[in-house]
């Protein structure tokens, strides 16, 4: 029994803030109408409105909750072929009155500025992608015009990037990342998409860091100096892994703090280069081979190593890494595809790559990149937590720059590389000049090139 109140002190109910007085029982009547009707719903009379019905509430609030996550957290993501269409259908030409209009609204490929803030997005990686020589009959050490063409690709990223200083922000430390979506605005960072971009040489590593890359893709679709592409042990080719010149470009990646991506490599040269990697390594754009087992996507040992490494894999959304029927690959194949690398690796070592303007279609659901925030949705409807989906939409991909920008600093002592890949050829010298040394001394090479 409750205890009698004396008469002079006021009821309970005097006693009650106001907004329990009125606010709740207007609150509970609101529940009680919603519950009754999702109750009559639920009886059978409408099972489809039913589920819109739920479901929108249930978006509603999941939207809200990406909303603010991605508040808090930049969305990077770590593969994006903007540059490539510059390229192959403008020759580098941006300034022109109706291209600008386009890339900040109503281009029809994937990217353009206003879907990039429809997609929440904080940060970029722009691959520079230059394709491996189209006949297999070119050589490691033959001339191409692929170094030209990635110093192109990286003028032209910079210069899309200045055009729009509103909305972008080039970014070669992680640091810099979390100061430019303070500002609001995107970061733009810089990939290379191959050994043979860079003519597989170290010094030209070193240019292309101070140029403002941050990684390069070990191999595109072909072998190079440094390691075994994936496509050529698609193509029946043996998977002999890293090179031994291989292993010295990673130590002057390493070195520099410029990350390694082992997308496009073969099996055996992640393993090879997870090995030998002493900084974490990034896949830009793979999926799971054991979801889908193509060749581009990294098997779940490989994962395991990825968590040794404390490495990232950033997946990608193309739909022929996703499944075997491309043609209706959809979001919910990336949503498994990621469930599945965490059920591997837990939630520190994923991100996001999609390769949007890289491939030619693209999953229903994730058309273009407004579509990041579906993505998360469906995530957290999965049971994945806030800070998960913060972990894989920027904030992994910052820890593993970092890192890599760690060792660099505990590096910065080691002189850089001076190696070069064992197959190369020099040129020849003309007889008549001077030598610096005594013991070289009727070594050169003689030839018939002229004096400089
Ligand atoms: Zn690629």
């Amino acid at each position: 029994m409750p205890p009698r109140l004396p008469r002079d002190s006021p009821t309970p109910e005097h006693r009650l803030p106001i907004w329990v007085r009125y606010v709740l029982p207007v609150l509970t009547l609101l529940l009680a109408v919603v519950a009754g009707y999702s109750y009559h719903l639920n009886d059978g009379h409408s099972l489809a409105t039913k589920d819109i019905f739920l479901n929108n509430i249930l978006s509603a609030d999941n939207g809200a909750r990406v909303r603010r996550v991605l508040s808090r957290t930049p969305l990077i993501d770590g593969h994006n072929d903007l540059p490539y269409l510059l390229r192959i259908e403008l020759q580098n030409k941006i300034y022109d009155r109706k291209v600008l209009a386009a890339l900040r609204a109503g281009v029809l490929s994937h990217t353009d500025i206003s879907l990039m803030r429809k997609g929440q997005m904080g940060g970029q990686f722009w691959s520079v992608y230059v394709g491996c020589p189209a006949s297999e009959s070119v050589g490691i050490d033959d001339a191409t015009w692929a170094v030209r063409d990635t110093l192109e690709q990286i003028d032209v990223t910079k210069r899309f990037v200045a055009s729009f200083p509103e909305t972008f922000q080039l970014c070669t430390e992680a640091a810099c990342i979390r100061r430019v979506f303070r500002h609001g605005k995107i970061a733009s960072m810089i990939g290379i998409e191959g050994g043979h971009q860079v003519g597989n040489s170290l010094a030209n590593i070193r240019q292309m860091y101070d140029l403002g890359a941050r990684y390069i893709t070990t191999t595109h679709n072909c072998d190079n100096a440094f390691g075994t592409a994936a496509s050529t042990v698609a193509a029946g080719g043996d998977d002999i892994g890293a090179t031994e010149f291989g292993k010295e470009h990673v130590h002057e990646m390493n070195r520099l703090g410029m990350l390694i991506d082992l997308s496009h490599v073969s099996h055996q040269t992640m393993r090879d280069i997870l090995a030998m990697s002493t900084a974490p390594i990034m896949f830009s754009h793979s999926s799971s081979f054991a979801k889908h087992p193509h060749l581009r996507n990294v098997p779940d040992d490989i994962l395991q190593l990825l968590v040794q490494n404390r490495g990232i894999i950033m997946v990608t959304f193309v739909p022929f890494f996703l499944t075997s029927t491309p043609s209706e690959a959809s979001i919910h194949d990336v949503v498994e595809h990621i469930l599945h690398i965490v059920s591997i690796t837990g939630w520190d070592h994923v991100g996001l790559g999609s390769d949007f303007d890289g491939i030619d279609i693209v999953p229903q659901g994730l058309e273009n990149v407004s579509k990041y925030p579906a993505l998360l949705e469906l995530l957290l409807e999965n049971g994945a937590s806030e800070e998960q989906i913060a972990k894989l939409a920027g904030e992994n991909l910052i820890r593993v720059w970092e890192e890599a920008e760690s060792v660099s600093r505990k590096m910065r002592n080691v002189l850089p590389g001076e190696g070069t890949w064992e197959g190369r050829t020099w040129e020849r010298t003309d007889v008549g000049m001077p030598f610096l040394l005594e013991e070289n001394k009727g070594k050169r090479i003689q030839g018939i090139g002229g004096a400089p």
